[in-house]
């Protein structure tokens, strides 16, 4: 079925909607994003979602193009259009087009962003089979800039890191940073060691997951005890447990690293407790 796509304004067929060679998403990957999920036809952590893309625009320099109210409108437009019960709404904002290639940041006033949203309809995205069996990832060098804080859509390091670990037999690939994690592709990570977890803490070197904000708000209000701090990939390995957490995978459970069985190389207790609370509340509050 042909998707009904937003693009600055408009609601179009996708095969209609078309953005220029000159934007500066395309020539210089100078845009950011999001990704918003959707159950039961409702938006998770929207508000969430949206505060982060305020903050990214802000470091970028880039003037909002529209407000919350708007936004959310325009998700539940696309929702409604698509027939979206389950699913995910990616949204793009680049600064523009100006016409032609040049280094130097456009006037906004002239050079209005580009804004494109369209749907990502996965039926059945909270019963993921990977989230019962969990995943395999390896760990490799994290090679992206400095400002991850910032959720641009300059991908091209989290894809090839993807393809990695597709090329290893495995589902993803962690990052790695003087000895430790940073990161995965697309997803925080945690490991959980005597019943606490661990997560890195929040700077410019990872992206502050709006799915881990979440969890570990929960966790705390389920008297889980967590720390915030960087881990290696030996303690990854000798853990008893590890996981990722993001807006379409939610909380799945890592059960290999590297080759080494996490734990007893199942899918932990921890992980698969804080995935039921998660999709509870996170259905509770969905909007
Ligand atoms: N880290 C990176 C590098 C990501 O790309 C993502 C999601 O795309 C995340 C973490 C998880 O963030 P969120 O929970 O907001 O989806």
């Amino acid at each position: 079925m042909s998707r009904i796509v937003y693009v600055n304004g408009t609601y179009l067929p996708e095969a209609e909607a078309t953005v220029s060679v000159f934007d500066r998403g395309f020539l210089m990957a100078d845009g950011v994003y999001e990704v918003t999920s959707v159950l039961d036809g409702k938006l998770i952590d929207f508000d969430g979602h949206a505060a982060r893309l305020t903050r990214s625009l802000a470091e970028l320099d880039m003037t909002p193009p529209m407000a919350r109210d708007e936004l959310l409108a325009v998700h539940r437009e696309l929702v409604a259009r698509n027939a979206i019960t389950d699913g995910m709404i990616y949204l793009q904002i680049t600064r523009g087009n100006p016409g032609d290639r040049s280094f130097t940041f456009p006037d906004p006033e002239t050079t209005p962003c580009t804004v494109v949203m369209f749907t990502q309809s996965k039926p059945g995205l909270a019963d993921d089979p990977a989230a019962k069996a969990g995943i395999r990832v390896i760990s490799i060098p994290d090679q992206r800039w400095g400002r991850r804080d910032i959720k641009t859509v300059q991908l091209l390091y989290p894809s090839m890191g993807k393809m990695a670990a597709l090329a290893a037999g495995v589902d993803d690939a962690w990052f790695v940073e003087d000895g430790k994690v940073t990161e995965g592709t697309s997803n925080n990570a945690y490991i959980v060691k005597n019943r606490k977890i661990i997560t890195r803490e929040l700077s410019s070197d990872i992206l502050h997951g709006i799915t881990r904000a979440a969890v570990l708000r929960f966790a705390a209000e389920a008297q889980m005890e967590v720390e915030e701090r960087s881990f290696t990939i030996d303690e990854a390995k000798g853990a008893d447990e590890a996981f990722i957490t993001s807006a379409s995978a939610f909380v799945t459970p890592v059960v290999e690293v590297d080759g080494a069985a996490v734990g007893d190389g199942k899918p932990g207790q921890v992980a698969t407790r804080l995935r039921e609370i998660y999709l509870e509340e996170s259905r509770k509050a969905a909007i």
